[in-house]
């Protein structure tokens, strides 16, 4: 657990979060800016920064996350109409929270290249 991390601070019940979702490993929150009807953070329960250290420890929970984050979307309603899976990383990808996580975003129509 990384001092001073926010959502380290979510995952040991010290900060607050509307909580969507929940597995051993895995914890679903709502986004505190929606981007979207619908804005879910897929985090895992352990601190890593980034994909690079979940490899190191853990490679298996990149396929996890990405799946319970698919789960998200189903129980969000948003599966079907289609949604946006995202993993900000780094300072050039715009990343603003070290502990790593996928943004689920739908309810609205996603341009690309992002604005
Ligand atoms: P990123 O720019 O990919 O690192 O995204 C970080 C996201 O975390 C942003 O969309 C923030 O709105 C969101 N965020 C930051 N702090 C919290 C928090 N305490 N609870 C929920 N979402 C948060
Ligand atoms: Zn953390």
């Amino acid at each position: 657990m990384a001092e001073e991390c926010p959502f380290c601070e979510i995952v040991r019940g010290a900060a607050p979060a509307d909580v969507v979702r929940e597995t051993d490993r895995v914890l679903a929150f709502r986004d505190l800016h929606p981007q979207g009807p619908s804005h879910v953070l897929v985090i895992p329960k352990e601190h890593h920064p980034h994909l690079a250290s979940l490899r190191a420890a853990d490679g298996a929970l990149a396929g996890e996350l990405v799946l319970e984050a698919h789960q998200v979307a189903l129980d969000e309603g948003i599966a079907e109409t289609g949604y946006r899976l995202v993993c900000n990383t780094g300072r050039n990808g715009g990343q603003t929270v070290s502990h790593l996580h996928w943004h689920v975003l739908g309810g609205r129509r996603f341009s690309w290249p992002p604005g």
